[in-house]
């Protein structure tokens, strides 16, 4: 089959011809991807901010139809259409017997850019290639463990199913699961990307009355507006953004900031535009050497400030897919407007350079098969 590899860290995508998918082993399923979004985290891998092993296909956005199922396969049947999890979520385990399944411990073998038992069921000309996140939607056909795979109706659009995966579980996880966001709060979203746009909207269904969108592209911000941000803060050369941020909220700061980039200067941007009591939640991938300085004094104890970690939304994909789905029916979470464009796999390097120009929310891919 064709897919994109990367095939080594900072190389552009490659578009292979003789890529060979194995049958799905125990607990596992053959996927046929029908849409896969390009996120920021791809990117992430190409340049190194998220080390995984290479050659791999990259793509953890995706959804399509089992086609097949391994021995032992009970949670998902062949013809079900799914959204893919980027984080499997066995249901037993301790942090998913404890409200945390998107920290489920069976996804560290994640690291490995293998499925579940670290090894992985695509070659290309003999040798392994890798799949991230256990999926790899950056190619037509994925084995993904059953854990990966969440059953939804029939008749939603798979191109719109896809984004779910990552970018919507992420950001709108974010507002509605991580942070705390009561009716009439303020909130201040820095980086408008993606997951910074469903940040945005899942922040105003939380009910959050002024959304002050940060960003260094007018183009990002214009953006924000449609999905719900009643404020606006381009960041330019020699500005000071906490400054603005703090303007467009009577000087005070806002009750919850939300950082979607993970650069340490933005991080303790985040921290200092939220007010005394205020939330501040970290959601977007530093690089693994990202180190930020913090007062004790003034961050925790004076101004009693809470910072949260936010991995995948704190989403429990089997309750939050289905709730997503019926924000969307009631026409209050906008899915079709984030797709910005739709490309075929050969187009990855240029729907890379499209986002760091910051002129799409996202691309999705359409898989031929
Ligand atoms: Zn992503
Ligand atoms: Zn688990």
């Amino acid at each position: 089959m064709k897919a994109a590899v990367l095939p080594a860290f900072d190389t552009p995508i490659e578009t292979r011809d003789d890529v060979e998918i194995a049958p799905p082993g125990p607990g596992e399923v053959r996927v046929k991807v029908v849409a896969s979004g390009v996120c920021h985290s791809d990117l992430s891998v190409q340049n190194g901010t998220i080390p995984l092993p290479t050659p791999i296909v990259l793509g953890h956005e995706g959804a399509g139809i089992v086609e097949e199922v391994g021995p032992g396969v009970s949670r998902v049947a062949v013809g079900d259409h799914v959204v893919l999890s980027f984080v499997p979520a066995c249901g037993e385990c301790y942090t998913c017997t404890h409200g945390q399944p998107y920290l489920c411990e069976k996804s560290a073998a994640q690291a490995a850019g293998g499925l579940l038992d670290g090894t992985t069921r695509l070659t290309s000309g003999g040798a392994p290639l890798h799949q991230m996140a256990c999926l790899g939607t950056y190619g037509p056909y994925a084995i993904v463990p059953e854990i990966s795979a969440v059953k939804i109706p029939d008749d939603v659009p798979l191109d719109v199913a896809a984004l779910i995966g990552c970018g919507v579980l992420t950001g709108v996880g974010a507002a509605l699961n991580t942070a705390d966001i009561a009716p009439g709060d303020s909130v201040a979203v820095i980086g408008c990307g993606g997951v910074g746009l469903n940040v945005i909207q899942g922040a105003r269904i939380a009910g959050a009355t002024t959304i002050i969108a940060v960003d260094r592209f007018e183009s990002k911000l214009e953006m924000a507006r449609t999905f719900g941000a009643t404020h606006t803060v381009l960041v330019e050369e020699g500005h000071d953004p906490v400054g603005a941020t703090m303007a467009a909220n009577d000087g005070r700061g806002v009750d919850v900031a939300f950082e979607v980039i993970g650069l340490g200067p933005t991080i303790e941007q985040a921290i200092n535009s939220v007010r005394p009591g205020g939330q501040v939640i970290l959601v977007g991938v530093p690089r693994m050497d990202v180190m930020v300085n913090l007062n004790a004094a003034f961050t925790w104890l004076y101004l009693a400030k809470t910072i949260k970690g936010c991995w995948y939304g704190s989403s429990d994909v089997y309750r939050d897919v289905p709730r997503l789905l019926e924000l969307w029916k009631q026409g209050d979470l906008k899915l079709e407007e984030l797709i910005s464009k739709e490309i075929s796999v050969d187009q990855v390097n240029e729907a890379f350079a499209d986002m760091q120009a910051g002129t799409v929310a996202r691309s999705v891919i359409r898989h031929q098969h």
